[in-house]
């Protein structure tokens, strides 16, 4: 195939940092990570089977929030809880911006209805928030890296030793420079990310494990952000994903807007107040529509009130599943859509697909199972919990790139979720690599010059379904210079398309005249981070995680030393405990415990050395004499109190 476009010889599209399963021999464990919009989890293969891991709370998800307040950072449920005392500096949505330019259309519609500030920095979207009297910026890459931080974590406090390998989900529609992104983000996080998967892609290795006929199967994952749709076969225990689509903006999120924005104007109605532009109170009411969304999965009414909501006044409604739907229907419709588009795709007719699979915790809502249902003629089948089959596929493959034995059977065939080709003469897309072709693939095709004696190429490569590349995304170009002088037609430039396991594409090409080994990296067009600014906050991040662990460690020793001055107090106060004990014992006892309740109060910002250090002087004066106390001996055990410090 000979058409005209500009270039040279070896150019790389993509800047990978991190290694992947097939470079290296992976030592330790592998998690399966689910990044998801609102709400992340974590997963891992261990013992036969996958375990999701419960974070300190004790829940099996964990928002995918951060805040800054005065003192500290915090990630997870403790940032959601206090994001509508503190909604400039509170977070989450982020993977809505992620890998994405600033004058993105979407960019722009979801900042409207964020109460953090976003701004532009190099067309790409920067978040800023206060923290002690700065103003700190950071990337969307550097929000979710802490998000994948606090998933890591959860997984080393539950495996008792560190985690630095993983598998992290994306949804179907991500671009590459989207994947690219996770994959920054998972590497400042001090993962190596050993393969970026798609979402429904890991939900259906989740549900597919025990299967052995052959199945055509529908993955329906709508969550809080995106909603992603696929036809895959499993066969076997052998997966291969016949074609993908979605809506990368559509989920439970938007489901609570329309809720919002309904309820608020009722309070306008009834009040004649606009609380639109109060950031808190917004924050306030979108928990609470949260909630009541949540409830009406089950129910069919819920009272929605909160106190001094707006100028004084209370806020009191009631919603109906009714009013939610209607609210909804033509968001809801709107799945339907990709579904047909995924069945043309895959060739397939809607009586043809044996499974359709629930993901995402917006299929819990009643009436998205009914319209499934009456779409297919079936049951979707609920059989795998939707908010956890995606970390758990992702854990089932970490296990597999780790070679673990009992994984092993899962085989993972992927497609490239969007065309991919480079701008020809005219601006004419031309695909190399067609929408749904199976990766890894590697492909090529020869090009040449359009005018008599051109020396230079410039290679645009776009993404997308449109024939004339302004409508399709650019990923990225590079201009080669140096082709040497020939008539029209007759250099040959070979360009070669190379998409890895996880979608990331490495574009070369070669000029077969001249041997021209040029070298050009394309990061800044794609809004890529160079080395150094990963270095730099794989750094900040490092030291964050140096200076939470040291805040955690604080309190811990301070819990530690307050818990074991109340229990002595308890004990000396309950005569029956303490009988044996004599009045100057007691009078011992009792003024060490003053002392130290009263250092506590003195020393509130006291460092974990200090506190150690008090709590074992309160412990070589009340020790002895507690010991006496039979019943409580092994309270004051000394191997006990260490193992307590240590939490
Ligand atoms: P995911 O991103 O898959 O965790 O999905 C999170 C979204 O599911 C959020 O928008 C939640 O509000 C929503 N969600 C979770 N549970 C329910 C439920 N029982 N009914 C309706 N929506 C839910």
């Amino acid at each position: 195939m000979n058409c005209n476009l500009l270039l040279g010889v070896f150019v790389i599209l993509t800047v990978t940092f991190a290694s992947w399963a097939s470079e290296e021999k992976i030592n330790g464990p592998v998690i399966g990570i689910d990044l998801g919009t609102t709400y992340s989890c974590v997963g891992i293969f261990t013992n036969g089977h996958v375990e999701i891991i419960t974070n300190e709370q004790g829940n099996r998800i964990t928002p995918s929030w951060v805040a800054w307040t005065d003192e500290e950072r915090l990630v997870g449920e403790a940032a959601k809880n206090q994001g509508s005392l503190n909604p400039k500096n509170t977070v989450f949505n982020v993977k809505r911006f992620i890998g994405r330019k600033f004058n993105d259309s979407t960019v722009k519609e979801d900042i409207a209805n964020l109460p953090y500030k976003i701004f532009n920095k190099d067309n790409t979207p920067h978040i800023e928030i206060s923290y002690k009297g700065e103003k700190k910026h950071y990337k969307p890459e550097e929000i979710s890296a802490i998000i994948l931080q606090k998933m890591k974590s959860i997984a080393e406090d539950y495996l008792g030793r560190p985690v630095n390998h993983a598998v992290i989900t994306v949804p179907a529609y991500f671009n590459d420079a989207q994947r690219q992104a996770t994959k920054d983000a998972g590497v400042i996080a001090g993962l190596t990310v050993l393969r970026i998967i798609n979402e429904p892609t890991a939900a259906a290795i989740a549900f597919g494990l025990s299967e052995t006929k052959e199945k055509n199967i529908l993955v329906f994952d709508l969550g809080g952000g995106t909603f992603d749709v696929s036809i895959l076969t499993i066969d076997n225990g052998i997966f291969e994903v016949l074609a993908t689509n979605g809506d990368t903006h559509l989920g439970g999120e938007d489901f609570d807007q329309r809720v919002i924005n309904y309820l608020l104007d009722r309070f306008k109605q009834a009040t004649k107040l606009d609380a639109s532009k109060d950031a808190r109170a917004i924050q306030r009411l979108r928990r609470e529509v949260e909630h009541a969304k949540k409830t009406l999965s089950n129910l069919h009414k819920v009272h929605i009130e909160i106190e001094s909501f707006f100028n004084g006044h209370n806020f009191k409604e009631t919603l109906t599943r009714a009013k939610f739907e209607e609210l909804n229907m033509h968001l809801f419709k709107r799945t339907l859509e990709p579904v047909k588009r995924v069945l043309e795709d895959a060739k397939l007719q809607k009586n043809q697909i044996d499974e359709i699979v629930l993901v995402g915790g917006s299929t819990r809502i009643p009436k998205i199972q009914s319209m499934i249902k009456d779409f297919f003629g079936k049951e979707p089948n609920k059989r795998i919990n939707p908010d956890e089959a995606v970390a758990y596929g992702a854990a089932t493959q970490g296990a597999v790139l780790s070679g673990m034995d009992e994984a092993d059977k899962v085989l993972l065939l992927d497609v490239a979720p969007l065309s991919l080709g480079i701008e020809t003469v005219g601006g004419v897309m031309a695909v190399l690599i067609p929408r749904n072709s199976h990766i890894p693939i590697r492909k090529s095709s020869t090009f040449s010059t359009y005018q008599d004696n051109q020396d230079r190429v410039l290679i645009q490569v776009y993404e997308g379904e449109r024939t004339m590349t302004k409508d399709n995304h650019l990923l990225g170009n590079f201009d080669l210079s140096g082709i040497q002088p020939a008539p029209r037609g007759v250099p040959q430039i070979e360009v070669t398309f190379d998409v890895d396991v996880s979608g990331i594409l490495t574009v070369s090409a070669e000029d077969k005249a001249s041997g021209n080994t040029e070298k050009i990296t394309i990061t800044s067009d794609k809004g890529r981070l160079s080395e150094e600014e990963i270095q730099r906050m794989i750094q900040e991040a490092e030291e964050s995680y140096e200076q939470d662990k040291e805040a955690k460690e604080r309190a811990e020793a301070r819990n530690s030393l307050e818990n074991y001055a109340y229990t002595v107090r308890n004990i000396i106060n309950d005569e029956e405990k303490s009988s044996k004990l004599s009045e100057e014992e007691k009078k011992t006892v009792e003024k060490a415990v003053k002392d130290a309740i009263k250092w506590l109060d003195l020393n509130p910002s006291a460092k974990k050395e200090e506190l150690n250090e008090q709590l074992s002087s309160l412990r070589d004066v009340t020790a002895p004499i507690m010991s006496k106390t039979s019943t409580m001996e092994n309270s004051f055990d000394d191997s006990n109190m260490s193992e307590h410090d240590e939490l």
